[in-house]
């Protein structure tokens, strides 16, 4: 096709592939330097017992505020990051972080921490982990890590024996995006997960979709049997989180109960231990 269009396309095709490496150059260079400059901060998103409505925790969000770019979404640094290794110190940064913050909370609430495949199969994560605790004083069984099946596949037996490190450490695991990329039932009995995060494609206008609710249904059942509690991302409508109460799942996040925000938005949330009220004060980020 673009041979049949001649050679100035060619140039055309060189000069924007130049300027995309360029341009992916420098944000691995910038990457490299954003935790030294101060450019990343964590916002909270709440976490809500369906069946009380009691406020249980936050999952910690990365966000990086590049002086030029703005604010740079996760879902753009992250897999350049994982990519170059810079993950490491990010990720680092990120639990130690949070787990300052969360030590010092009014009551003492669950976080949960997004760990990519690469910071698990480090060269030694539970040890990072394990002094990060020390330092901050957060009680392990406050932390929650939240860890994708893709970060498993690659080398299970390693990955088995890093989640056995760090249960060992009293922190518990779950397993995010359920659903999505390589899910196989057998990763569920196979690692010691303690819960299981439905990923928000499940959860999208589940009040209408009969097939989306049957997957949904299937994946509760699941947790049933296995006797792990089951939260649903992204829950946005009244109409969705009374389907997940209907069903019997214990817990949901989504932009309904409060979008990722400053933990200073929900100190009153905190206080109350209740989110939906306060979150609908919070200064939230805009809509995408
Ligand atoms: P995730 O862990 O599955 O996080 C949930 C994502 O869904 C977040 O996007 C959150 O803002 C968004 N979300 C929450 N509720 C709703 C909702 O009701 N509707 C919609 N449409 N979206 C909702 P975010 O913050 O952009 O993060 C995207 C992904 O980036 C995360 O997915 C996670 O995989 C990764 N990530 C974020 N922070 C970190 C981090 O500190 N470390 C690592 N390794 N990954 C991170
Ligand atoms: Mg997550
Ligand atoms: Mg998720
Ligand atoms: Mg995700």
């Amino acid at each position: 096709h673009a041979k049949a269009e001649g050679r100035g396309n060619y140039q055309f095709y060189d000069a924007v592939l130049g300027t995309q490496i360029r341009d992916r150059r420098s944000l691995e260079h910038d990457l490299r330097l954003a935790v030294s400059r101060g450019e990343f901060t964590v916002l909270y998103q709440p976490q809500m017992d369906v069946m009380s409505g009691e406020l249980v925790g936050f999952e910690a969000l990365l966000r990086w505020n590049h002086p030029e770019r703005g604010s740079v979404p996760p879902d753009h640094f992250i897999p350049v990051a994982e990519e170059t290794g810079a993950i490491l110190a990010i990720g680092d940064w990120v639990l130690r972080e949070t787990c300052r913050e969360a030590a010092g909370w009014e009551r003492p609430l669950r976080v949960a921490v997004n760990v990519s495949a690469v910071q698990l199969h480090g060269p030694d994560f539970a040890q990072t982990l394990h002094e990060i605790l020390l330092q901050t004083g957060l009680r392990p069984g406050r932390l929650e890590l939240e860890i994708t099946e893709t970060a498993l596949v690659r080398d299970p037996a390693r990955a088995l024996a890093t989640l056995r490190r760090l249960k060992a450490l009293g922190v518990r695991v779950a397993m995010d995006d359920f659903g999505t990329g390589y899910s196989s039932l057998s990763n569920l009995r196979a690692f010691p997960f303690d819960k299981i995060k439905i990923d928000r494609s499940f959860i999208r206008a589940v009040d209408v979709n009969t097939e989306t609710a049957a997957i949904l249904r299937a994946v509760l059942g699941l947790g049933r049997g296995l006797g792990l509690p089951v939260l649903a991302e992204g829950v946005e409508t009244p109409a969705e989180l009374s389907f997940l109460g209907a069903e019997a799942c214990q817990e949901a996040q989504g932009y309904l109960l409060g979008r990722p925000a400053p933990i200073e938005d929900f100190a009153e949330a905190i206080r109350l231990g209740r989110v939906a009220d306060a979150a609908i004060h919070a200064t939230s980020e805009p809509v995408r």
